[in-house]
């Protein structure tokens, strides 16, 4: 199956570093034109050098303003991937406000502002879309010392829902993809212990983590016309860890 997005435009944040840099660098091989977010202007720097078709965007997607003057101006966009993401790890009677305000304002606000921003052009256009939110297995299973993270999850998978409802009339798509663990900076955070990561393997059927790539895949059919008539769906990437 051949997928082309040759002539679309598609922007994907968190596009310095593990799924939102692969995302982008694989949407410019099947033809996209790239604007890639992120706020650690070395990634960009990086990713620019190495491919140097795609449009880099500086801004710390927490902050609603700032992301309001940073997108303002990008154009007309067909794809969106709203991947960037934190994942901090704090038992819940630990929990502090700082890091609930951290990890909402990214995984959950960052992501409906930018979904926002892009939707109101396809609306205005007509073109309709597709947008992708990264989101993740903790959004349906419960995680030790994961406790704003998976909520965090749970809320983007219904706003995945919501935005599906009433975007849907205006042929713009909204999925969800909810990878297990993946070993990219975020992941070896979370999962480097061996005893931890091989609990958390013993659960996943097919008895290993994902690869970046196997995640990439999955955004690639959902942003493309091959997934033209699914819509609001939560799409596990976990080797069947949420099947059990
Ligand atoms: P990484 O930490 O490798 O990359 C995350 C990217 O998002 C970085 O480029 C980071 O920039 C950027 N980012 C984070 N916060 C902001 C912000 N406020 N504004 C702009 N950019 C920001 O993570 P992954 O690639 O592993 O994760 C990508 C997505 O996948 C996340 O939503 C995550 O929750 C989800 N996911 C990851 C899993 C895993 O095991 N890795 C499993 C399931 C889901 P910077 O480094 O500068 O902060």
């Amino acid at each position: 199956m051949e997928i082309s997005f040759t002539g679309r435009r598609a922007l994907v944040t968190g596009a310095g570093k593990g799924i939102g840099r692969a995302t982008a660098l694989a949407l410019v091989k099947c033809g996209a034109e790239v604007i890639a977010v992120t706020r650690t202007q070395a990634d960009l720097d990086t990713l620019v050098k190495e491919c140097p078709s795609i449009q880099p965007v500086c801004v710390d997607l927490s902050d609603w303003d700032a992301t309001e003057r940073a997108l303002r101006s990008i154009g007309p966009v067909d794809l969106l991937v709203n991947n960037a993401g934190y994942g901090g790890q704090q038992p819940f009677l630990d929990v502090t406000q700082e890091e609930f305000d951290k990890c909402f304002n990214i995984n959950v606000k960052g992501a409906l502002h930018v979904a926002q921003i892009v939707a109101r052009g396809m609306k205005a256009r007509g073109s309709g879309g597709s947008i992708v939110n990264v989101s993740s297995q903790a959004s349906q299973r419960a995680l030790r010392d994961h406790a704003v993270y998976c909520a965090t999850k749970g809320a983007l998978d219904m706003l995945t829902k919501v935005m599906a409802l009433e975007l849907g009339p205006h042929q713009i798509r909204v999925n969800s993809i909810n990878p297990t663990v993946v070993m990219t900076e975020m992941g070896r955070t979370g999962w480097s212990d061996p005893e931890k990561a091989k609990t958390m393997i013993s659960h996943i059927p097919l008895g290993k983590f994902a690869e970046v790539e196997d995640v990439v895949h999955s955004i690639l059919f959902l942003l493309s016309d091959k997934s033209a008539m699914t819509n609001g769906i939560i799409m596990p990437v976990d080797g069947g860890f949420l099947a059990c």
